[in-house]
Protein backbone atom coordinates (compact mmCIF):
# COMPACT_ATOMS: atom_id res chain seq x y z
CA UNK A 1 0.00 0.00 0.00
CA UNK A 2 1.44 3.67 -0.80
CA UNK A 3 0.18 7.01 0.87
CA UNK A 4 -0.86 9.49 -2.03
CA UNK A 5 0.84 12.49 -0.65
CA UNK A 6 -1.05 15.47 -1.19
CA UNK A 7 0.84 17.57 1.04
CA UNK A 8 4.31 17.06 -0.52
CA UNK A 9 2.19 17.41 -3.81
CA UNK A 10 0.64 20.51 -3.32
CA UNK A 11 4.38 22.08 -1.57
CA UNK A 12 5.98 21.11 -4.77
CA UNK A 13 2.96 23.15 -6.82
CA UNK A 14 2.52 26.29 -4.63
CA UNK A 15 6.75 26.44 -4.86
CA UNK A 16 6.34 26.13 -8.55
CA UNK A 17 3.40 28.49 -8.57
CA UNK A 18 5.29 31.25 -6.84
CA UNK A 19 7.61 31.13 -9.22
CA UNK A 20 4.96 31.51 -11.95
CA UNK A 21 4.24 34.42 -10.30
CA UNK A 22 8.12 35.83 -10.03
CA UNK A 23 7.99 35.79 -13.85
CA UNK A 24 4.73 37.14 -14.22
CA UNK A 25 5.44 39.90 -12.27
CA UNK A 26 9.02 40.48 -13.97
CA UNK A 27 6.01 41.17 -17.17
CA UNK A 28 4.53 43.69 -15.06
CA UNK A 29 1.64 41.20 -14.38
CA UNK A 30 0.43 40.85 -10.74
CA UNK A 31 -2.29 37.89 -10.04
CA UNK A 32 -5.22 39.00 -8.39
CA UNK A 33 -7.96 36.62 -6.46
CA UNK A 34 -10.50 38.35 -4.76
CA UNK A 35 -13.08 36.56 -2.16
CA UNK A 36 -16.55 37.33 -1.35
CA UNK A 37 -17.34 35.95 2.47
CA UNK A 38 -20.63 36.29 3.67
CA UNK A 39 -21.79 36.19 7.40
CA UNK A 40 -19.25 34.82 9.68
CA UNK A 41 -19.75 30.65 9.41
CA UNK A 42 -16.54 29.66 11.61
CA UNK A 43 -15.54 27.30 8.98
CA UNK A 44 -16.14 29.64 6.21
CA UNK A 45 -13.63 32.04 7.39
CA UNK A 46 -10.93 29.86 8.37
CA UNK A 47 -10.87 28.37 4.91
CA UNK A 48 -10.82 32.32 3.63
CA UNK A 49 -7.93 32.98 6.10
CA UNK A 50 -5.96 29.89 4.64
CA UNK A 51 -6.45 30.84 0.94
CA UNK A 52 -5.29 34.21 2.28
CA UNK A 53 -2.11 32.88 3.58
CA UNK A 54 -1.47 31.02 0.24
CA UNK A 55 -2.02 33.88 -1.61
CA UNK A 56 0.40 35.90 -0.14
CA UNK A 57 3.36 32.98 0.11
CA UNK A 58 2.86 32.89 -3.51
CA UNK A 59 2.81 36.39 -4.18
CA UNK A 60 -0.87 36.93 -5.35
CA UNK A 61 -2.70 39.95 -4.94
CA UNK A 62 -5.60 39.04 -2.69
CA UNK A 63 -8.74 41.09 -1.33
CA UNK A 64 -11.74 39.96 0.80
CA UNK A 65 -15.31 41.15 0.39
CA UNK A 66 -16.81 40.66 4.24
CA UNK A 67 -20.08 41.40 4.10
CA UNK A 68 -22.34 40.38 7.34
CA UNK A 69 -25.29 37.80 7.17
CA UNK A 70 -27.92 39.85 6.40
CA UNK A 71 -26.62 41.86 3.04
CA UNK A 72 -28.78 41.85 0.18
CA UNK A 73 -28.49 39.75 -2.79
CA UNK A 74 -28.29 43.26 -4.62
CA UNK A 75 -25.30 44.06 -3.13
CA UNK A 76 -23.27 40.69 -3.49
CA UNK A 77 -24.10 41.00 -7.10
CA UNK A 78 -23.10 44.80 -7.28
CA UNK A 79 -19.37 43.29 -5.67
CA UNK A 80 -18.93 40.64 -8.15
CA UNK A 81 -19.88 42.90 -10.98
CA UNK A 82 -17.24 45.47 -9.63
CA UNK A 83 -15.13 42.66 -9.18
CA UNK A 84 -15.71 41.33 -12.53
CA UNK A 85 -14.59 44.80 -14.14
CA UNK A 86 -11.78 45.66 -11.95
CA UNK A 87 -8.27 44.70 -14.45
CA UNK A 88 -6.37 43.89 -11.31
CA UNK A 89 -8.51 40.68 -10.73
CA UNK A 90 -8.00 37.35 -12.40
CA UNK A 91 -9.76 35.34 -10.40
CA UNK A 92 -13.41 35.69 -7.81
CA UNK A 93 -14.41 32.91 -5.09
CA UNK A 94 -17.98 33.29 -3.79
CA UNK A 95 -16.98 31.09 -0.78
CA UNK A 96 -19.76 28.92 0.07
CA UNK A 97 -22.23 28.27 1.32
CA UNK A 98 -24.54 31.22 1.37
CA UNK A 99 -26.78 32.50 3.74
CA UNK A 100 -30.75 31.29 3.21
CA UNK A 101 -32.12 34.77 1.74
CA UNK A 102 -29.45 34.54 -0.88
CA UNK A 103 -29.99 32.78 -4.22
CA UNK A 104 -26.86 30.71 -4.51
CA UNK A 105 -27.42 29.79 -8.12
CA UNK A 106 -27.56 33.72 -9.56
CA UNK A 107 -24.74 34.75 -7.30
CA UNK A 108 -22.44 31.82 -9.05
CA UNK A 109 -23.55 32.88 -12.41
CA UNK A 110 -22.69 36.51 -11.59
CA UNK A 111 -18.85 35.66 -11.67
CA UNK A 112 -17.42 36.05 -15.30
CA UNK A 113 -16.54 33.06 -16.48
CA UNK A 114 -13.05 34.48 -17.64
CA UNK A 115 -12.50 35.04 -13.63
CA UNK A 116 -14.39 32.07 -12.24
CA UNK A 117 -11.25 30.15 -10.67
CA UNK A 118 -13.78 27.92 -8.86
CA UNK A 119 -15.64 26.50 -12.37
CA UNK A 120 -18.58 26.56 -10.67
CA UNK A 121 -19.98 29.09 -13.49
CA UNK A 122 -22.36 26.89 -15.88
CA UNK A 123 -20.03 27.91 -19.01
CA UNK A 124 -17.31 26.12 -16.93
CA UNK A 125 -19.38 23.29 -16.28
CA UNK A 126 -20.23 22.45 -19.51
CA UNK A 127 -16.94 22.79 -21.26
CA UNK A 128 -15.59 20.89 -18.55
CA UNK A 129 -18.73 18.08 -19.68
CA UNK A 130 -17.36 18.82 -23.77
CA UNK A 131 -13.64 18.29 -22.25
CA UNK A 132 -13.17 22.08 -23.68
CA UNK A 133 -10.17 23.46 -21.52
CA UNK A 134 -12.13 25.66 -18.77
CA UNK A 135 -11.65 26.49 -15.53
CA UNK A 136 -12.37 22.79 -13.08
CA UNK A 137 -13.41 22.70 -9.85
CA UNK A 138 -10.51 22.59 -7.45
CA UNK A 139 -10.59 19.38 -5.04
CA UNK A 140 -11.55 17.09 -8.31
CA UNK A 141 -8.73 19.11 -10.10
CA UNK A 142 -6.80 18.36 -7.16
CA UNK A 143 -7.67 14.49 -7.37
CA UNK A 144 -6.58 14.04 -11.03
CA UNK A 145 -3.12 16.33 -10.12
CA UNK A 146 -2.89 13.66 -7.30
CA UNK A 147 -3.13 10.40 -9.66
CA UNK A 148 -1.19 12.19 -12.16
CA UNK A 149 1.94 12.44 -9.64
CA UNK A 150 1.86 8.89 -9.07
CA UNK A 151 1.36 7.61 -12.53
CA UNK A 152 -2.03 6.50 -11.63
CA UNK A 153 -3.83 6.04 -15.35
CA UNK A 154 -7.16 5.69 -15.36
CA UNK A 155 -7.92 4.94 -18.73
CA UNK A 156 -10.31 1.83 -18.58
CA UNK A 157 -10.00 1.72 -14.51
CA UNK A 158 -14.05 0.80 -13.22
CA UNK A 159 -14.45 4.18 -10.70
CA UNK A 160 -16.68 4.56 -8.40
CA UNK A 161 -17.81 8.43 -6.87
CA UNK A 162 -19.55 8.44 -4.10
CA UNK A 163 -20.71 11.99 -3.63
CA UNK A 164 -22.88 13.50 -6.81
CA UNK A 165 -22.71 17.59 -5.57
CA UNK A 166 -22.05 19.79 -8.36
CA UNK A 167 -18.90 21.28 -6.62
CA UNK A 168 -16.92 17.66 -6.12
CA UNK A 169 -18.59 14.56 -7.37
CA UNK A 170 -20.09 15.78 -10.43
CA UNK A 171 -17.04 17.07 -11.65
CA UNK A 172 -15.02 14.41 -10.75
CA UNK A 173 -17.10 11.78 -12.47
CA UNK A 174 -16.41 14.31 -15.59
CA UNK A 175 -12.69 14.44 -15.11
CA UNK A 176 -12.50 10.67 -14.82
CA UNK A 177 -14.64 10.02 -18.02
CA UNK A 178 -12.84 12.22 -20.39
CA UNK A 179 -9.50 10.00 -19.46
CA UNK A 180 -11.95 7.07 -20.52
CA UNK A 181 -12.35 5.10 -16.96
CA UNK A 182 -15.95 3.83 -16.76
CA UNK A 183 -17.70 5.82 -14.20
CA UNK A 184 -20.26 5.05 -11.52
CA UNK A 185 -21.67 7.66 -9.54
CA UNK A 186 -23.51 7.36 -6.06
CA UNK A 187 -25.59 9.28 -4.23
CA UNK A 188 -27.50 9.67 -0.98
CA UNK A 189 -30.17 7.61 -2.84
CA UNK A 190 -28.17 5.14 -4.09
CA UNK A 191 -30.09 1.46 -3.63
CA UNK A 192 -26.98 -0.20 -2.45
CA UNK A 193 -24.11 1.21 -2.15
CA UNK A 194 -21.77 -1.63 -1.21
CA UNK A 195 -22.26 -3.19 -5.11
CA UNK A 196 -20.95 -0.23 -6.75
CA UNK A 197 -17.78 0.62 -4.48
CA UNK A 198 -16.79 -2.91 -4.18
CA UNK A 199 -16.41 -3.32 -8.04
CA UNK A 200 -14.20 -0.24 -8.11
CA UNK A 201 -10.43 -0.21 -9.03
CA UNK A 202 -10.39 3.55 -8.29
CA UNK A 203 -13.10 4.55 -5.30
CA UNK A 204 -13.33 8.26 -4.76
CA UNK A 205 -15.57 9.57 -1.72
CA UNK A 206 -16.45 12.71 -0.75
CA UNK A 207 -19.83 12.69 1.12
CA UNK A 208 -19.07 14.48 4.70
CA UNK A 209 -19.86 10.89 6.48
CA UNK A 210 -17.05 9.10 9.00
CA UNK A 211 -16.56 5.77 8.33
CA UNK A 212 -19.11 5.71 5.56
CA UNK A 213 -16.74 3.49 3.80
CA UNK A 214 -15.55 0.11 5.43
CA UNK A 215 -13.35 -2.71 4.73
CA UNK A 216 -15.50 -4.92 3.17
CA UNK A 217 -16.86 -2.03 0.42
CA UNK A 218 -13.42 -2.13 -0.88
CA UNK A 219 -12.09 -4.20 -3.84
CA UNK A 220 -8.79 -5.96 -2.75
CA UNK A 221 -5.96 -3.96 -4.40
CA UNK A 222 -8.03 -0.89 -4.94
CA UNK A 223 -6.70 3.16 -5.52
CA UNK A 224 -8.58 4.94 -2.65
CA UNK A 225 -9.19 8.50 -2.76
CA UNK A 226 -10.75 10.31 0.62
CA UNK A 227 -12.23 13.88 -0.32
CA UNK A 228 -14.25 13.57 3.20
CA UNK A 229 -14.03 16.13 6.40
CA UNK A 230 -15.49 15.52 9.16
CA UNK A 231 -14.80 16.16 12.81
CA UNK A 232 -15.18 13.46 15.09
CA UNK A 233 -16.26 13.59 18.62
CA UNK A 234 -12.94 13.91 20.26
CA UNK A 235 -12.36 16.88 17.51
CA UNK A 236 -10.33 14.70 14.96
CA UNK A 237 -10.30 15.73 11.38
CA UNK A 238 -10.85 12.14 9.47
CA UNK A 239 -11.81 11.54 6.15
CA UNK A 240 -15.21 9.49 4.91
CA UNK A 241 -13.28 6.21 4.86
CA UNK A 242 -12.27 4.03 7.63
CA UNK A 243 -8.93 4.45 6.48
CA UNK A 244 -6.96 1.95 9.75
CA UNK A 245 -9.13 -1.04 8.06
CA UNK A 246 -9.42 0.11 4.65
CA UNK A 247 -5.72 1.25 3.67
CA UNK A 248 -4.04 -2.67 4.39
CA UNK A 249 -6.01 -3.64 1.19
CA UNK A 250 -5.25 -0.89 -1.13
CA UNK A 251 -2.65 -0.25 -3.80
CA UNK A 252 -2.55 3.74 -2.93
CA UNK A 253 -4.89 5.61 -0.74
CA UNK A 254 -4.70 9.23 0.39
CA UNK A 255 -5.03 9.85 4.51
CA UNK A 256 -6.69 12.46 5.90
CA UNK A 257 -5.76 15.18 6.69
CA UNK A 258 -2.62 15.54 4.23
CA UNK A 259 -4.82 14.49 1.32
CA UNK A 260 -6.33 15.71 -1.15
CA UNK A 261 -6.93 18.60 0.86
CA UNK A 262 -3.97 20.45 0.79
CA UNK A 263 -4.31 19.96 -3.13
CA UNK A 264 -7.25 22.19 -2.97
CA UNK A 265 -5.83 25.34 -2.42
CA UNK A 266 -3.16 24.36 -4.85
CA UNK A 267 -5.43 24.51 -7.71
CA UNK A 268 -6.59 27.12 -6.80
CA UNK A 269 -3.33 28.97 -6.96
CA UNK A 270 -3.20 27.57 -10.07
CA UNK A 271 -6.54 28.31 -11.78
CA UNK A 272 -5.57 32.19 -10.42
CA UNK A 273 -2.16 31.94 -12.33
CA UNK A 274 -4.06 29.99 -15.31
CA UNK A 275 -6.51 33.25 -15.31
CA UNK A 276 -3.88 35.85 -14.97
CA UNK A 277 -1.87 34.53 -18.20
CA UNK A 278 -5.04 33.98 -20.09
CA UNK A 279 -5.97 37.52 -19.09
CA UNK A 280 -3.06 38.69 -20.70
CA UNK A 281 -2.35 37.16 -23.36
CA UNK A 282 0.76 35.22 -21.87
CA UNK A 283 1.80 31.73 -22.28
P1 LIG B 1 -22.67 17.94 -0.22
O1 LIG B 1 -23.38 17.81 1.06
O2 LIG B 1 -22.99 19.06 -1.15
O3 LIG B 1 -22.85 16.59 -1.05
C1 LIG B 1 -22.77 15.33 -0.44
C2 LIG B 1 -23.09 14.25 -1.47
O4 LIG B 1 -23.00 13.01 -0.79
C3 LIG B 1 -24.49 14.33 -2.06
O5 LIG B 1 -24.42 14.03 -3.44
C4 LIG B 1 -25.26 13.25 -1.32
O6 LIG B 1 -26.30 12.68 -2.11
C5 LIG B 1 -24.18 12.24 -1.05
N1 LIG B 1 -24.46 11.41 0.13
C6 LIG B 1 -24.88 11.81 1.36
N2 LIG B 1 -25.03 10.74 2.17
C7 LIG B 1 -24.69 9.65 1.45
C8 LIG B 1 -24.65 8.26 1.71
N3 LIG B 1 -24.98 7.79 2.91
N4 LIG B 1 -24.26 7.44 0.72
C9 LIG B 1 -23.92 7.90 -0.49
N5 LIG B 1 -23.93 9.21 -0.82
C10 LIG B 1 -24.31 10.07 0.14
O7 LIG B 1 -21.13 17.95 0.16
P2 LIG B 1 -19.84 18.44 -0.69
O8 LIG B 1 -19.74 19.91 -0.64
O9 LIG B 1 -19.81 17.73 -2.00
O10 LIG B 1 -18.68 17.86 0.23
C11 LIG B 1 -18.55 16.47 0.46
C12 LIG B 1 -17.43 16.21 1.44
O11 LIG B 1 -16.21 16.64 0.87
C13 LIG B 1 -17.55 16.97 2.76
O12 LIG B 1 -17.02 16.19 3.80
C14 LIG B 1 -16.68 18.19 2.55
O13 LIG B 1 -16.19 18.72 3.76
C15 LIG B 1 -15.59 17.58 1.73
N6 LIG B 1 -14.86 18.54 0.90
C16 LIG B 1 -13.52 18.48 0.98
C17 LIG B 1 -12.77 19.34 0.23
C18 LIG B 1 -11.29 19.24 0.31
O14 LIG B 1 -10.59 20.17 -0.03
N7 LIG B 1 -10.76 18.09 0.76
C19 LIG B 1 -13.37 20.27 -0.61
C20 LIG B 1 -14.77 20.28 -0.71
C21 LIG B 1 -15.50 19.40 0.07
Amino acid sequence: MQILDGKALAAKIRKKAADEVAALKNKGITPGLAVVLIGDNPASHTYVKMKEKACEETGIYSIVHKMPDDISEEKILETIHMMNNNPNIDGILVQLPLPGHIDTRKVLDAVSPQKDVDGFHPTNVGELVLDIDCFVPCTPLGVMHLLDEYDINVKGLDACVVGASNIVGKPMMHLLLNRFATVDICHIHTKNLKAHTSRADLLIVGVGKEKLITEDMVKEGAIVIDIGINKTSEGQIVGDVDYENVAPKCSYITPVPGGVGPMTIAMLLENTIKSAKARHHVS
